[in-house]
């Protein structure tokens, strides 16, 4: 979708902006490329209670995450929402008879549905949350990859949901990976880095984990000329994300359906 020049070597950055009527960072790029498509990654907001959509982070009362969750799909004008305990693995599901309001799903790490209507949404506050799109015939995909996640496969896994049972063709999608904690600010031991099959430094050292994620998804066959990545830190950039290192019980929401 990029007006970038396919000679470019790495993927295109996006700083994500605020939307105006719910706290949220959208790819304006995408929704203006796709304006069928509901996405973005909820923020803090600017009001007291802080926006904390995490329904199993146990910060905040739950009477007060769902009314969160009621008032992000008023505004999204979406009739339902599905979201699931996570796992840090590799399981993803697909959705399509969904009844109206929050559907809570078997615990899984990612979300995939070519049902107009329905926002699927994964919790996170460092980790990276994963927005697939399939641009026609329309399907979205939202994935939640921290690093034993993402060693575990679970982009890899959303992309063959997405294939197997769908039929979308990996040359297709576009790919963005939203807000999460950076290449600087994410410091690993050596038990990571090997996990993930990297030479071990030895020490603890910062990783880019949206970095290797890009290189996961080129090296299954996503076009890297159709890979965005955010921005936006959720340590190091002022932009009123949730960060477990910086000591937030919290948790926003990447978010993304089909409007209906
Ligand atoms: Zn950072």
């Amino acid at each position: 979708m990029s007006s970038e020049p396919s000679s470019q070597r790495g993927p295109e950055s996006v700083h994500e902006r605020l939307n105006p009527t719910i706290p949220a960072l959208v790819h304006s790029g995408w929704l203006g490329h796709f304006p069928w498509l509901v996405q973005g990654t909820t923020t803090r907001g600017s009001g007291s209670p802080e926006f904390d959509l995490g329904l199993f982070s146990g910060a905040s009362p739950g009477h007060r995450v769902h009314e969160h969750w009621d008032r992000l799909l008023a505004r999204t004008e979406m009739a339902c929402s599905v979201h699931a305990r996570q796992l840090h693995e590799a399981d993803v599901r697909l959705h399509r008879a969904v009844k109206k309001g929050l559907t809570i799903a078997d615990p899984c790490d990612g979300h995939v549905t070519d049902t107009p209507g329905v926002l699927l949404a994964v919790a996170t506050a460092d980790c990276v949350p994963i927005f697939v799109v399939s641009p026609e015939p329309r399907a979205v995909a939202v994935l939640h990859a921290g690093w034993r996640g993402t060693v575990a496969g679970v982009l890899e896994r959303g992309l063959d949901v997405l294939g197997d049972e769908l039929g979308r063709s990996r040359s297709d999608l576009h790919l963005h990976l939203g807000p999460a904690i950076c290449g600087h600010c994410y410091e690993v031991g050596s038990e990571v880095f090997e996990a993930l099959g990297l030479p071990s430094p030895g020490a603890p050292t910062p990783i880019d984990l949206r970095q290797i994620l890009v290189q996961r998804a080129v090296t299954v066959g996503v076009s890297l000329e159709h890979i965005t990545v955010s921005t936006h830190c959720t340590r190091c950039t002022d932009s009123g994300l949730f960060s477990h290192r910086g000591g937030d019980g919290a948790r926003q929401l990447g978010y993304m359906g089909i409007r209906a």
